[in-house]
């Protein structure tokens, strides 16, 4: 196996890009072209191309570190450290109760990871405070999914749809940046003759190829989508007898987008009347199209009502469950979609199961051999767990997430980490946070074991172990296994991924996100395969679904739902003291957190440090010229970056992006209001004033 190519996957972004790794005799880890993957058909960006730099031991952790009395973290055995941190967790345990335990997990797990530490959290440590990363990247699109479809699955259909469509509305997403094998699809469309209109408040590299860029002020997309659905309506686009045959709840949302008329729209989110109404006619007249949105619509206060508005004008005019058509979200994290199927999210069981429903806690606990009224309720969301710590959680057991770098008002996140009892982080690096922790395991990661990853069209994929860990390490399907046999849970956490997947798929049968007809071999042969795909008997197998509603929505009367959405204001609107508007986003060159790119020369070369993106106009009014340092301030705190200066962002707005840690953080700034439904905070908008550096 470890001279040979082995078949793989991309460990970083949701598109999962298929690549062949090969190790060489001097142990560096060759990159190869894997053209049978349909989604990247061996094109790869620079992160995938450079991912294996992660693998060598120069930047990684091989030994268990436990903080000393001189405070200092040491290394130290696996057991003294598994010791460690079982006695920790049961201590406060028996002193605090079960929920003074918090678990927090991450979108890059896979899938067996996720439900493993969801099943540990539960029935090993019995509390319900457990909640993941993926919390703050895609949870508006997920709930109001939830709520007009009945089912939340990032992409209704494969990527692939995308070139046969006559036009595609992009959301608040930059995936010439975030994912750029994806861009050819994008290109595809056009040469066919379709049309792609980009909305967001930079001119990005996505909106330099788009036929129309539309850029709002930031937080203002409702508004933008309720003003297109009035043209909609005004102008007799609607299609009656799909929204008659179809959907319920037509007119009250009807009410509120007539509410919403073109001029009041103009007013607040600065896109003109004209433009609005070009949008409208480019996205009405072809025979299909569809809405595809990203973290920029999400990653608001009101992101679920945000989505449900751009869903709203899918289901005005007939699109979803039509070919090439309909409504989808751009997951952004590695296994962000699977991450959220599995029970590490707050409020879920594996399939997509909801913890407050008893048939749903009758079946995951017979899987899981417990009693079901032993599984404790939901907990918090991401932000509430982490802004609880040192209070009422005073312990925490964390995998695949750096927080010090990616929570909303992150100084003080970082201080409530600091404030624990006790911090256990397992990861592949010494990031930020596990730098704070009492204990760090050093786990293995992609390229060193086997696991299932979902990507962002729903497509169950498999990971294969391509090379040897290095002597230290252990995987997180260890760390669960020797903690539970110390917290005198025997049974039940195996350490084989396979088992665990054979767990998951009976755990998650009959759920939403239905796996029981997958298995490991499938996914070798076939290259992956789209959930739904309940078990059938061996022959015929289910083939999977790769595209969904084309008859009914996943509801109980088969009908989609419009959800009546109103615009309002974001929760921080600029004023005298904080008179621009910041939002944030990614560039090419890092991923999420930087982590694991930070590590990596070339992309470091290419991204090396935050910057501040601003008008010409408002670094004039500061009398600040390209690469000056400026200073961002919100009700937060205080960062400090290059000014980069473009006539790419609006003069009401800068740009940060979020990789960094230390003076240049983005998300010292950025303000944890949440979403009512979703609990997801509002990275995208929050309220600054931008000031010149001297001397
Ligand atoms: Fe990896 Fe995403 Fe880049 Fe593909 S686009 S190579 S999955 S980071």
């Amino acid at each position: 196996m470890e001279n040979t190519a082995t078949p793989t996957h991309c460990p970083y972004c949701a598109l999962q890009c298929g690549m062949n790794l090969t190790p060489s005799p001097d142990g560096t880890v060759e990159v190869g072209e894997r053209a049978d993957f349909p989604v990247n058909r061996g094109a790869l960006c620079g992160k995938g191309r450079t991912a294996p730099a992660v693998l060598s031991s120069s930047v990684r952790l091989t030994s268990p570190l436990i903080r000393s009395e001189d405070g200092e973290l040491a290394p130290a055995t696996w057991a003294e450290a598994l010791d460690r941190i079982a006695g920790e967790l049961s201590r406060v345990r028996a002193e605090h109760g079960p929920d003074a335990v918090g678990v927090f997990g991450g979108g890059g797990l896979t899938n067996e990871k996720a439900y493993t530490l969801g099943k540990f959290a539960r029935v090993v440590l019995g509390t319900s405070q457990i909640d993941y990363n993926g919390r703050f990247c895609m949870s508006s699109a997920a709930a109001a999914g939830m709520k007009a479809f009945g089912l939340d699955r990032g992409l209704p259909f494969p990527l692939e749809d995308i070139p046969k469509s006559g036009c595609v509305i992009l959301v608040g997403s930059n995936l010439a940046e975030t994912m750029p094998p994806s861009l050819r699809f994008f290109n595809e469309l056009r040469e066919n003759g379709g049309t792609l209109i980009v909305i967001d408040p930079r001119r990005t590299r996505t909106a330099e190829q788009a036929d129309l860029h539309l850029a709002p002020r930031p937080g203002t997309d409702l508004a933008l989508a309720l003003g297109m659905l009035h043209l909609v309506v005004a102008e007799g686009r609607t299609d009656e007898e799909y929204i008659r045959e179809r959907t319920t709840g037509w007119e009250e949302a009807r009410a509120e987008a007539l509410a919403h008329w073109p001029e009041y729209v103009e007013r607040i989110t600065g896109v003109s009347v004209p433009e609005l109404r070009e949008a409208v006619r480019m996205f009405c007249e072809p025979e299909s199209a569809m809405v595809l949105t990203a973290r920029g619509p999400e990653q608001q206060s009101k992101g679920t009502d945000t989505v449900g508005a751009w869903i709203n004008l899918c289901l005005a005019t007939g699109r979803p469950g039509r070919p090439h058509s309909g409504y989808g979200c751009l997951t952004g994290q590695g296994n962000g979609q699977g991450g959220r199927e599995h029970g590490q999210k707050a409020d879920q069981l594996p399939g997509y199961r909801k913890l407050d429903d008893p048939e749903a806690r009758r079946h995951v606990a017979e899987v899981w051999g417990v009693d079901p009224d032993s599984l404790p309720g939901p907990g918090r969301s991401a932000y509430e767990l982490l802004d609880a710590l040192g209070t009422d959680i005073r312990s925490l057991l964390l995998m695949g997430s750096n927080p010090v770098v990616s929570a909303p008002r992150a100084a003080h996140i970082e201080q409530r980490l600091r404030s624990l009892d006790f911090l256990a982080v397992c990861d592949v690096v010494l990031s930020e946070t596990a730098a704070l922790a009492d204990v760090v395991l050093p786990v293995t990661q992609w390229a060193e074991e086997t696991g299932t990853t979902t990507n962002l069209e729903g497509r169950v994929l498999l990971r294969r172990r391509a090379i040897t860990p290095p002597s230290g390490v252990s995987s997180d399907l260890e760390v669960m296994h020797e903690l539970a046999d110390r917290l005198g849970v025997e049974k039940g956490f195996p350490t084989d991924p396979e088992e665990v997947f054979e767990e998951l798929r009976r755990a998650s049968a009959g759920g939403a996100a239905d796996y029981s007809g997958i298995t490991y071999r499938r996914l070798a042969e076939e290259n992956g395969v789209f959930w739904p795909c309940p078990a059938e008997g061996a022959d015929p197998e289910h083939p999977g679904t790769p595209r969904l509603f084309h008859d009914r929505f996943a509801t109980p009367d088969g009908r989609a739902r419009f959800v009546p959405v109103a615009h309002r204001a974001t929760a921080e609107e600029p004023d005298e003291e904080y008179p621009v508007l910041l939002t944030t986003g990614r560039v090419v060159s890092q991923y999420q957190s930087g982590a694991q790119t930070r590590r990596v020369d070339e992309l470091n070369a290419a991204a090396p440090g935050p910057f501040v993106e601003l008008h010409p106009r408002l670094a004039a009014r500061l009398g600040a010229a390209e690469g000056d340092p400026v200073a961002v301030v919100s009700r937060r705190g205080r960062a400090v970056a290059p000014a980069r200066i473009t006539t790419a962002i609006r003069p009401d707005t800068v740009f940060m992006p979020f990789h960094w840690p230390g003076e240049g953080r983005a998300n010292t700034l950025t303000n944890p209001a949440l979403d009512p439904t979703s609990r997801m905070p509002e990275f995208k908008s929050c309220a600054v004033r931008v000031e010149a550096v001297r001397g």
